[in-house]
């Protein structure tokens, strides 16, 4: 790793990550993410360019607005902090090359969705759409290197060196990746739709999961919707527990209720906070599938090791 080259690399992270963090505050609102510049939005007042450096203003400021002082979050912070170690990690991983480019561009994406349907339970189509067609562009430059293209060539009469045939399984792996895991989410929305009568999932989901099919392929993308699920019921359970234990102690301490009635009026209301709480299981989708673009081929050749 050239150490010049690395914080180029990194500085330019950071910039990236300054514009997503505009991004992550105007695109579920509908605004424009390039005009006007960027304004405190409590104060309305303009931010100066000096203000406006990556980290460093963050900082000097101490997380503050210089005109009225009202606290910005530190997610300012860490979204350009993260976008930077992602651009170091990706060139880290792939030198100079298109699959950086590719890595770079997949990571900024779920970085700003993950980070939106946080804050807004939303996923912005101005991220997931340019990034499916992103995806499924790149796997024509950048093997995406997965089941299909080694399961297939003997299948077919392509000889498997050939320019022709690698760009081709690529793209169909990239595309397969993309159809399967959009129609698979689509499935479980749906099904949810029928058991709860509640969505459960949005079609944002759906989306994103096209677009990170397309850039991980099939059997990633089945390995993300797995991992993701687990983590996913893994925090709802750990969510009612929570609820369900404090709940209990305060009715107790309150109601002077005893034992088991508290544990029974609690275990009711765990319930219902959980139905009203909505998830945003766009994050651990995208948590997942960032994972699993840079571990998940040693994950999977890990696991079949110890079968
Ligand atoms: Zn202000």
């Amino acid at each position: 790793m050239d150490p010049f080259i690395a914080s180029a690399v990194f500085v330019f992270g950071l910039l990236f990550g300054s514009f997503l963090n505009v991004c992550i505050y105007r695109l579920p609102r509908g605004l424009s993410v390039v005009w006007p510049g960027s304004a405190c939005p409590h104060c309305d007042i303009p931010i100066r360019f000096y203000d406006n450096i990556p980290v460093f203003s963050w900082l000097i400021l101490g997380g503050r607005c210089r005109n009225c002082k009202v606290r910005i979050t530190p997610r300012y912070l860490i979204v350009e902090v993260i976008n930077g170690l992602l651009f170091l990690a990706c060139y880290a991983h792939f030198g100079l090359s298109l699959a950086t480019l590719k890595c770079a561009v997949f990571g900024f994406l779920l970085l700003g969705l993950i980070f939106t349907d946080a804050e807004t339970h939303l996923l912005p189509d101005k991220m997931t759409l340019p990034g499916l067609a992103f995806g499924l562009l790149i796997s024509l430059f950048v093997p995406v290197n997965d089941l299909l293209s080694m399961l297939l060539p003997g299948a077919i009469d392509f000889p498997v060196s050939s320019d022709i045939s690698w760009r081709l399984f690529s793209f169909m792996d990239a595309g397969l990746g993309a159809l399967v895991g959009a129609s698979f989410l689509y499935g479980i929305g749906a099904a949810y739709f029928r058991w709860r009568g509640v969505e459960g999932m949005g079609f944002g989901d759906v989306k994103l999961m096209a677009m990170m099919g397309a850039f991980l392929g099939l059997r990633l993308t089945i390995l993300t919707m797995m991992t993701a699920s687990l983590a996913g019921s893994a925090y709802g359970l750990w969510t009612v527990l929570v609820v369900w234990l404090k709940r209990m102690q305060r009715r107790k301490r309150v109601f002077h209720e005893t034992g088991s009635t508290a544990r029974k009026h609690a275990w009711a209301s765990a319930q219902v906070a959980l139905r009203r709480h909505q998830m945003p299981f766009g994050v651990f989708l995208g948590t997942m599938g960032l994972l699993a673009f840079f571990f998940g081929q040693q994950f999977i050749h890990w696991y079949w090791r110890q079968m």
